[in-house]
């Protein structure tokens, strides 16, 4: 039996497990299996999945890095920091000591600012249009979600859906809006989901598709 090559995309982990697991974690292809499987073997288990896992990691976008003339998403669109049409500006006086560090926090707080303008107004407008009352609207720096519903009617969002195409980031409102009249993700709260925004499932695969570039976007600057 000859040796298959081992695809250069794939990393290939190692471990003391007894199944084989296909992952792709931000711009890579973690394959982990146990210590003695066969790498041909590997292969022929996780063949019928790889097309998905390229096709997903050819979407990741890696962050880029904090400058002034750096690229920022805004609203599905990018625009370059520094240039007229770009709806931020973030320029280091000489005395500030660390300024990548000083960009990407001008930026969030900008962020933040216009997305809790945003929320406010579409949460209003989803709450007029279905009929409930909501509590308060905040903006958050959720690492693993997007929006939230308390059991008081406060509704939070993450302020990187400001980097998302428009329709994107008002399916979540919606979605979130619609907990005020189900508390769960039953067929009854999907229904009222589809009355207000009819391609939520396209919005909601979109986020699946895009999410992990939105949330490594801005990376910290590690000084
Ligand atoms: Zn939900």
């Amino acid at each position: 039996m000859g040796r298959e090559a081992w695809p250069a995309d794939l990393t290939l982990v190692r471990s003391p497990r007894k199944t084989i697991s296909l992952h792709v974690s931000r711009g890579d292809i973690l394959v982990r299996a146990p210590l003695r499987t066969p790498q041909s073997h590997i292969l022929a288990l996780i063949q019928h999945r790889l097309d998905w896992a390229r096709e997903r990691r050819h979407r990741y976008v890696a962050p880029a890095a904090i400058s002034p003339n750096m690229p920022l998403l805004w609203h599905g669109e990018t625009r370059v920091l520094g240039t007229p049409d770009c709806p931020f500006s973030a320029v280091p006086g000489p005395r500030v000591r660390d300024p990548r560090a000083w960009i990407r926090r001008q930026l969030i707080n900008q962020y933040r600012t216009r997305a809790l303008d945003y929320f406010n107004d579409r949460s209003a407008y989803w709450a007029s249009q279905l009929g409930v009352q909501i509590g308060q609207v905040s903006v958050r720096d959720y690492r693993g979600r997007w929006g939230s519903c308390s059991h008081r009617g406060d509704l939070a969002f993450n302020w990187r859906l400001m980097m998302a195409p428009p329709a994107v980031a008002d399916y979540v409102c919606v979605h979130e809006v619609c907990h005020r009249l189900h508390m769960n993700h039953s067929a009854a709260f999907w229904a009222a989901v589809s009355s207000l925004c009819p391609d939520w499932k396209q919005h909601r695969h979109w986020l699946h598709e895009h999410g992990s570039s939105l949330m490594d976007a801005l990376p910290k600057t590690n000084e």
